[in-house]
């Protein structure tokens, strides 16, 4: 809010002299209106006051000794009305008496008769000064009051808005106890109005994960603004909640407490849900006629091979043939994701000594691999890895996905390499070859489902481009991540890390 200036345009200052003199009172005149001043004049103190009562003058210059009503009494009347006012009394038989008595009534300075230009100039600006620092202390005053009433009016609008928002916001300080929360959020987390504020996180809020999400916020885990943290989770009756949050900042960076917003993702939930549903129904569906065509061909295949000259109808079926075993595995990949993306992809952890699987996947993948006269290589560590507790099938899955990708993907007399070691708390296999390589803007896109890079290279390779959200699925599923890191024509290097234990 910008402040308006104090004092940039002063309104001009009223003064009345008061005098039975007239050539005082012109000489009053002369000299106080060159000092910027409005002047008034008076003869005696009846008119004075009348004057007074009219129009407000800041200073009066008044003699003390008049015909009629004397100056002291003047003073008197004029300190009841406004004793503010600033009055200079002039005195001129000059008794020390007459100026205390004035000072007492709450004169503000005296001036004995006769006086020199400088010695008037001298005393009415002191006044003038004292009128100018009451103006602008009356202005500051007013100045305050207005940035108050701004400051109430600013705040009540904010929490308008805050408590019109269609998301929830909670504000938490920095012992975890919840500072202020806004109707949806109140609504979005079942609480009646009001309730929880004051009380910690985990006492209105009954997910753990919740809880440690807004202590990882508070304690800095995630300062970087550019990365908001995001996390969901479901309530008992079946709602889902996204909560995304940020550090509240001090001046000087501190942490102040944390700030979460909570969207109700319920509607996106439940439609994946049935996505999921409607894939795997199809896919069911298709499995088994599809199984059973191709069982059919197979057979009438193995007839046809004992007949004279079957070459055109082989041709044809083993073709037929070639695209139903397409839809299958094509089907089969349908299926395997739908569960892994559910949860009922069933796992049966065990413990497993991840180089002996990785050692019969490869030598199963050498012979697919020689078919292009690639080199496939498996370096078993020099020291014997720690024992996953991992599903086995789930583990050929992934590293069989990743190393038949990297044959298909890469050219003939190219290399393929795996490679595994320790890497903090779990086990590090990189799949490098030194094929096509992926493009930049392909990088985050291959893992999603369907999604398949076409270009001269890849152009005659088949595949169904479900083998990455598999293979992702799966390694997270087993809280393990999974990276990538390639440059066209060059190579790729896939990482797994699985974290042990
Ligand atoms: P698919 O191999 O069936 O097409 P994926 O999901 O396994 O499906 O892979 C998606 C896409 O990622 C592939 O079509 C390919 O373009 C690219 N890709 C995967 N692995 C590699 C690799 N090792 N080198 C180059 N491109 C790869």
């Amino acid at each position: 809010m910008e402040k308006s200036p104090v004092n940039n345009f002063p309104e001009i200052i009223k003064v009345l002299v008061v005098d039975d003199e007239q050539d005082i009172r012109d000489a009053c005149e002369r000299i106080i209106s060159k000092m910027g001043c409005e002047v008034d004049k008076a003869a005696r103190g009846d008119q004075a006051l009348d004057m007074f009562g009219q129009a407000p003058y800041s200073i009066i210059l008044l003699d003390m000794k008049m015909p009629g009503m004397d100056g002291l009494d003047v003073l008197r009347h004029i300190m009841d009305k406004n004793d503010e006012t600033i009055v200079i009394v002039i005195t001129g038989y000059a008794t020390v008496e007459t100026a205390i008595k004035a000072m007492k009534l709450g004169a503000y300075d005296f001036i004995p008769k006769p006086f020199e230009t400088d010695q008037l100039r001298i005393v009415v600006g002191r006044a003038l000064e004292k009128q100018r620092l009451k103006d602008e202390r009356e202005k500051l005053e007013k100045e305050r009051k207005r940035t108050l009433a701004d400051l109430a009016a600013e705040k009540s609008r904010i929490r308008t808005i805050v408590e019109s928002l269609p998301n929830g916001i909670m504000v938490t300080n920095v012992d975890g106890q919840v500072v202020l929360m806004n109707p949806t959020f109140s609504w979005h987390l079942g609480l009646d109005e009001h309730q929880g504020l004051g009380d910690l996180v985990k006492e209105c809020v009954a997910d753990d994960g919740f809880c440690k999400f807004v202590r990882d916020i508070s304690q800095g885990k995630h300062m970087d603004p550019g990365n908001i943290p995001t996390y969901e989770f479901s309530l008992a009756d079946e709602k889902y909640l996204q909560v995304r949050g940020r550090p509240v900042l001090g001046d000087t960076g501190e942490c102040l407490g944390t700030v979460v917003v909570t969207s109700d993702i319920t509607t996106i939930k439940v439609l994946d849900r049935l996505k999921s549903e409607f894939v795997a129904k199809v896919s069911h569906e298709l499995r088994s006629p599809l199984s059973t065509i191709h069982e059919q061909l197979a057979m009438v295949i193995r007839d046809l091979a004992g007949q004279a000259e079957p070459e055109q109808d082989l041709h044809m079926l083993s073709r037929a043939k070639e695209k139903t075993s397409g839809l299958i595995s094509l089907i089969g990949d349908l299926l395997d994701l739908s569960r892994i993306e559910s949860g009922t992809v069933c796992h049966e952890p065990r413990p497993v000594q991840l180089e002996d699987l990785l050692e019969s996947i490869v030598d199963f993948l050498k012979i697919k691999a020689e078919s292009k006269k690639q080199t496939l290589t498996f370096q078993r560590p020099q020291e014997d890895l720690p024992k996953l507790t991992a599903d086995p099938l789930s583990l050929e899955s992934i590293f069989g996905n990743l190393i038949t990708n990297a044959i298909h993907y890469t050219p003939e007399k190219g290399d393929i390499r795996v490679d595994t070691g320790l890497e903090g708390g779990g086990i590090r296999v990189d799949i490098i070859d030194n094929g096509f390589g992926i493009a930049e803007k392909h990088i985050e896109k291959i893992f999603e489902r369907f999604y398949r890079v076409k270009d001269e290279n890849t152009r005659y390779i088949t595949g169904t481009g479900l083998g990455l959200p598999i293979v992702k699925g799966l390694v997270d599923s087993l809280k393990g991540s999974l990276s990538v890191k390639s440059a066209p024509g060059k190579g790729s290097t896939f990482t797994v890390f699985l974290p042990v234990g």
